[in-house]
């Protein structure tokens, strides 16, 4: 098969690497790619949100299988234009793909498919908004209802907290027209995971469950990120709670969206809180995360080409798709600033070293290749994972693995998967 990739992340340089292990593949392009991808295709500069750039190579290339990695592709309507052009998707529609466009649209899912959730109002209306607030106190969650690049959710521990945000969002259009509407929801407490499951609109299987760490500091201090690590399985949420989670979570909300005519084909990543009343869902992506992706796509033991073909064309049963029941930890890192400006321009040296470890991948993003040298060119620049046995052994593996590569402008955390241990 001849397969077009899109992305440039460390999530796609671990579907390259993953892609180019199937037998099926016979070549492999990527849009826009990054020096990882490199390795096992070919780079092709059309942007992600180009769809029909991206359209247009597929077609020039004489491409199979078209397989986004980010949304962005996917809510501008990259899955409708592939349709249109008789090219196979990997991904949802750009209806099916508002399951992560519209927080509104994800809770009336999960109403109607009796899956558990956060008590919720949806508001177009400030002043009704705000009291809605006033009558059920505080904390309390206040959602723009579209995307806002992770700045769209105030979990407000009061009501004035709460107020605020409706205001920023509905009255003075702080997050432009995503603000415009807002989901009021529930404070839920607990840890949170995220699952993920290939679905071909009526099937899903079980890829494997993660969990993330998005503040840039250690000990969960600091502004938000893409993501500084993550690791898998989490404490407490083994296989069989995972495979219970996808009856639960996510075969109901296929059936629902094939009800209202928009089947969803495509990587449905599931956020959930572990409450003491059982998981509840938090939020729906119609993607991999990032890292999640970097340290759960090694682990497959499986083609996964072969899956993916399957979920673009509804058979995904009659593929076979398994996975090591194994740990595996990713540490991201970043180039100092980030996630304000990040350095750039610095030399990175050892990624050889490191990937000679057995079990070690070193994924790259922000990267570039300038001569014979490779240097840091951004915010998250590279992912470096390890999978062993149990998740300290993997997490031994992925600092040792750190600890060889060189590059002065360098940032990671170093608690990667230690609360996770403490709650083993
Ligand atoms: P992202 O930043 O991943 O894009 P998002 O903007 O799509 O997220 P959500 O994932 O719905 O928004 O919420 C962001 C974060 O806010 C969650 O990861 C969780 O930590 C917190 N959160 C969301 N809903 C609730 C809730 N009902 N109770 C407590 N915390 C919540």
């Amino acid at each position: 098969m001849r397969v077009l990739l899109v992305g440039s992340g460390g999530r796609e340089h671990a579907l390259a690497m993953m892609l180019a292990r199937s037998p099926l593949l016979e070549a492999l392009i990527v849009a826009p790619g990054n020096p990882g991808t490199a390795r096992y295709g070919r780079n092709v500069a059309v942007a992600v949100d180009d769809v029909a750039g991206l359209v247009e190579l597929a077609l020039g290339e004489g491409v199979d299988l078209v397989i986004p990695g980010p949304e962005a592709p996917l809510v501008a309507g990259l899955a409708d234009a592939c349709a249109a052009a008789g090219l196979a998707c990997a991904g949802p529609s750009r209806a099916a793909a508002a399951l992560e466009g519209s927080k509104a649209f994800t809770k009336s899912v999960a109403d109607a498919a009796g899956i558990p959730t956060a008590r919720y109002e949806h508001f177009t209306d400030a002043e009704a908004a705000s009291e809605f607030v006033r009558r059920r106190g505080a904390p309390i969650v206040v959602k723009a209802d579209g995307l806002a690049a992770g700045k769209g959710v105030v979990v407000a521990e009061s009501v004035e907290e709460a107020l605020a945000a409706i205001d920023m969002m509905m009255r003075a259009g702080g997050l432009g027209a995503s603000g415009a509407e807002v989901v009021i929801e529930e404070c839920l407490t607990g840890r949170e995971v995220s699952l993920f499951a290939l679905c071909d609109g009526l099937d899903a299987v079980l890829v494997g469950a993660a969990q993330d760490h998005k503040r840039i500091g250690e000990g969960d201090t600091g502004p938000n990120t893409g993501g500084m690590g993550a690791l898998c399985p989490p404490a407490g949420f083994d296989r069989a709670a995972q495979e219970a989670a996808v009856d639960v979570f996510v075969r109901p909300a296929l059936a629902e969206m094939v009800r209202r005519g928009t089947p969803f084909r495509g990587v449905l990543f599931v956020g959930l809180m572990l409450t003491e009343q059982g998981p509840k869902l938090i939020e729906y992506n119609v993607r991999f995360g990032d890292p999640e992706a970097q340290v759960l796509l090694p682990r497959l033991t499986s083609d996964l080409l072969a899956a993916f073909a399957a979920m673009s064309e509804g058979r995904l049963s009659e593929v076979e798709f398994s996975f090591a029941d194994i740990a595996s930890v990713g540490v991201v890192i970043a180039g100092r600033g980030y996630p304000g400006a990040p350095a750039k321009g610095g030399v990175i040296e050892g990624i050889a070293r490191a990937e000679a470890i057995d079990g070690v991948q070193v994924f790259q993003a922000a990267t570039k290749q300038v001569g014979d040298v490779l240097v840091g060119d951004g915010g998250r620049v590279l992912t470096v994972c390890a999978q062993r046995p149990d998740l300290r052994a993997a997490r031994d593996a992925a600092y040792t693995a750190v600890a060889e590569i060189t590059w002065a402008d360098g940032v990671f955390r170093r608690d990667i998967a230690l609360k996770a241990l403490d709650a083993a």
